[in-house]
């Protein structure tokens, strides 16, 4: 019995014919002396029923033997439904098929959860131990088609626009970048190691220095990092590269490959170019380098009106060289003891001592920091934050970064509080695109009294700035950027340093990395430009990401067919496993085990 149609494939029109459907049973149900099985395959469901007036009782009997997703093949002719028993809910609702004839390819025990749950999206342990199942759920094929049609035209759109796609090894040296790297031991070469790529960062410059001119790749990359939020410790990119280029090509270019894909999964016409603002932009009025523009609660400035403040946590802040700064959180005076601790915890993760906030309630301010302030000092909050009743007024005072960042996060948690209240409405149809330009190209770590990349050490620095690099490394801007929609990083990429003697100063006198252990870490690189390297930039996507943002899923786990847990774990394959004796021999490895240190 070969498969004629597919299961959302039956309408009006095929009325009459003999049809032959593959696929699991959905659901069974006993009526009336008829059998009803919904069969179900990747496209849909179409119902058939058992007639035991027109079918030999063994054949009958075995239908009443089926239970869900057994897996059958199913003959017979399509009929209208009776008259007010049609399904608006699915696109076969209006037909059922007649069966004649009935092929079991497959018995199927009882599932550990009906793959129609409603409650099963919630049971993530569960859905990755028996990822099988929950790839049956219409969602998660849903979101599988979606990535690949995606994918599908990505490759199309980086074909027309001259680019090759190329493969670039995934096993790798270790050169550490940031992230964590994960080892491979060599068997050949006891004691050494290749590392899995965290990006393919090094491989596309060099492709520009072989003269590919134009790069791209589906890449997946490998982060060895404690599981924060949504990621994974391998994901994919769209990574890119181009030669002869500047910043402004790849904001095109990617503008270009966004409106594709948005006109193809969702039928969008996103608006282009997008926005641009700097990252010192970004930070004063949303706290964050990746600012959700959807809503306002903007922070605004008072470090000159608090300079020399009777509050003296205020004035000491600015005294220190640091900045006063606010937002008004409109309508949330009513936050809760919990609302407040949950910020104030939020202000302490920066190593702030609490949290300054201003209840404007029965027309009065509630704060016992209110008696510090003047009337002007009052005036001057009232007029630039438009304090009105009912308004929460949020401070954090200290360095500039710090400052901003918590506001910012504080800014997102309002937003999330004032959305669960139906204070604030987002149209979840709206996307915000957004270039955030003007990076610091470098960043500095107190701890380790040193300067670190603030995207990575490839970077060029703005051509103005490059004279600063070793005299002032903070005023020293890169030609970095990212992409950022409705406050999520999808991507960043820059214009990357091609001349050796530049990117050796970076490596050595900036970065302080010691001569050799730059030659050994770098030095193809570094060779590699002494042969003619041309200028060149690029860009990588989260594509993981970009997929669960078309899917309208918050998960990256719900676009990616075989995901790992938050602690990196596939439930599934019961992986990582330990392997045998004979196999770490073979690497030349020995495992520690037992005792802590
Ligand atoms: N390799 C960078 C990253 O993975 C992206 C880029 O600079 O192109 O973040």
């Amino acid at each position: 019995m070969k498969r004629t149609h597919h299961c959302n494939e039956l309408r009006p029109a095929h009325i009459g014919q003999i049809v032959t459907l593959s696929g699991w049973v959905h659901s069974r149900r006993d009526l009336g002396g008829l059998i009803f099985i919904d069969v179900r395959d990747r496209e849909g469901r179409t119902q058939t029923v058992f007639d035991p007036s027109d079918l030999p009782k063994e054949l009958f009997d075995r239908a009443a033997s089926l239970r869900s997703e057994c897996v059958v093949a199913i003959s017979g002719k399509v009929r209208p439904r009776p008259a007010g028993t049609n399904n608006p809910r699915i696109a076969t609702g209006e037909v059922e098929v007649a069966v004649r004839a009935l092929e079991v390819l497959n018995m199927a025990e009882v599932l550990p959860f009906p793959v129609d749950d409603p409650e099963v999206a919630s049971k993530v342990k569960l859905r990755l131990q028996y990822r099988y199942l929950d790839l049956r759920r219409p969602e998660m094929a849903r979101n599988l088609r979606t990535r690949s049609k995606v994918a599908t035209a990505v490759r199309v759109f980086m074909d027309e626009q001259g680019f090759l796609e190329v493969e670039t090894p995934t096993l790798f040296k270790s050169t550490p970048e940031g992230a964590r790297e994960f080892l491979v031991p060599s068997r050949r070469e006891p004691g050494k190691f290749y590392a899995l790529p965290q990006s393919p960062q090094q491989f596309k410059q060099i492709l520009m220095v072989g003269g590919i001119e134009r790069y791209f790749q589906l890449a997946r990359c490998y982060r060895d990092e404690d599981q924060r939020a949504d990621r994974q410790l391998e994901f994919t990119q769209i990574d890119i590269e181009m030669s002869f280029i500047e910043r402004e090509d790849i904001y095109t270019l990617i503008e270009g490959l966004l409106r594709r894909v948005w006109k193809l999964a969702l039928g969008k016409d996103i608006v282009t170019p997008f926005n641009r603002i700097t990252f010192e932009e970004a930070l004063n009025r949303y706290g964050a380098d990746k600012p959700d523009t959807r809503f306002g609660m903007e922070l605004e400035d008072f470090t000159g009106q608090f300079r020399g403040s009777g509050f003296k946590v205020f004035s000491g802040a600015v005294a220190a060289g640091g900045v006063v700064k606010a937002l008004n959180a409109k309508g949330l005076a009513g936050a809760t003891q919990g609302q407040i601790e949950t910020m104030t915890e939020y202000a302490k993760s920066f190593g702030e001592k609490g949290l300054a906030y201003i209840k404007v309630e029965g027309g009065e301010w509630k704060s016992p920091i209110v008696k510090f302030f003047t009337d002007a000092e009052k005036a001057g909050l009232t007029q630039k934050l438009g304090v009105e009743e009912g308004d929460l007024i949020l401070f954090a005072a200290d360095q500039w970064l710090a400052a901003c960042e918590i506001l910012g996060r504080i800014r997102l948690y309002c937003a999330e509080v004032l959305k669960g209240q139906g204070q604030l409405t987002i149209d979840p149809n709206r996307f915000d695109f957004l270039w955030v330009v003007d990076f610091p190209l470098l960043s500095f770590d107190k701890e380790q009294n040193r300067w670190y990349s603030s995207h990575h050490p490839f970077t060029a620095p703005v051509a103005e700035d490059i004279p600063f690099l070793t005299s002032d490394p903070k005023k020293v801007r890169g030609q970095h950027y990212d992409i950022v929609v409705n406050g999520t990083e999808l991507g960043g990429g820059s214009i990357r340093i091609h001349q050796p003697e530049v990117q050796k100063t970076v490596f050595e006198q900036v970065l302080q990395i010691p001569p050799e252990e730059t030659k050994l870490r770098f030095g193809y690189l570094l060779e590699a430009f002494r042969y003619g390297a041309p200028p060149h930039g690029g860009i990588a996507l989260g594509f993981d990401r970009l997929i669960a943002i078309l899917c309208g899923t918050p998960s990256i786990r719900d676009v990616i067919a075989f995901p790992k847990t938050a602690k990196g774990t596939d439930l599934m394959t019961d992986s990582p496993a330990p392997v045998t004796a004979r196999q770490l021999r073979d690497l030349h490895l020995e495992v520690k085990t037992g005792k802590k240190e």
